[in-house]
């Protein structure tokens, strides 16, 4: 799956089976097929396993196109930028209209951040992370992300 999952995205056939002992290595292969830089993404960045053995199909052969994340694109921000206009530059979660009050996110949100205002669940963003889990595992499609119009011209830019 690709773009907003792993809840809202968009199914793909690739065509591949990615197998391996070392589930980091699995995931950094897996990244790598699905066109994203090592540096790009933090957990693959800071993890040090030294060389990977790709054996079977070379990941340069495989020719799938896909639709990266909408939070993605915040990491192509340069750092100096990032340094310079720090809170200006954001994506965060937003509760919807039609949310059906199921409380999973209310349940899951890891700082509970979470809340009922006047009958309606919130987000109170002095809490929140920016984990999106709450809009990953929505699956009312209920979460939307927004953006600072800082991120917003920046990633038009694009
Ligand atoms: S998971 Fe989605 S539908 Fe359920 S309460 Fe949260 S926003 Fe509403
Ligand atoms: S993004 Fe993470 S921290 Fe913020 S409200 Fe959603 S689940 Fe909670």
């Amino acid at each position: 799956m690709d773009g907003d999952g792993p809840v809202n995205g968009r199914v793909i056939n690739a065509n591949v089976i990615v197998a391996g002992e070392n589930p980091f290595a699995v995931d950094t292969v897996t990244a790598r097929i699905l066109g994203f830089k090592d540096e790009k993404i933090d957990y693959i960045k800071k993890e040090k396993t030294g060389k990977i053995e790709v054996l079977g199909e070379k990941i340069e052969s495989i020719n799938i196109k896909t639709i990266k994340p909408k939070n993605f694109y915040i990491k192509l921000i340069p750092q100096f930028v990032a340094d310079i206009f720090g809170k200006l530059i954001w994506i965060r979660p937003e509760i919807l209209e039609n949310c059906t009050k199921c409380e999973r996110c209310l349940k899951n949100c890891p700082v509970n951040a979470i809340y009922y205002k006047k009958g309606k669940l919130k987000i109170d963003y002095s809490k929140c992370i920016k984990c999106l889990c709450c809009y990953e595992g929505c699956t009312y499609e209920a979460i939307g992300l927004k953006e600072s119009l800082l991120t917003k011209i920046f990633i038009k830019r694009r």
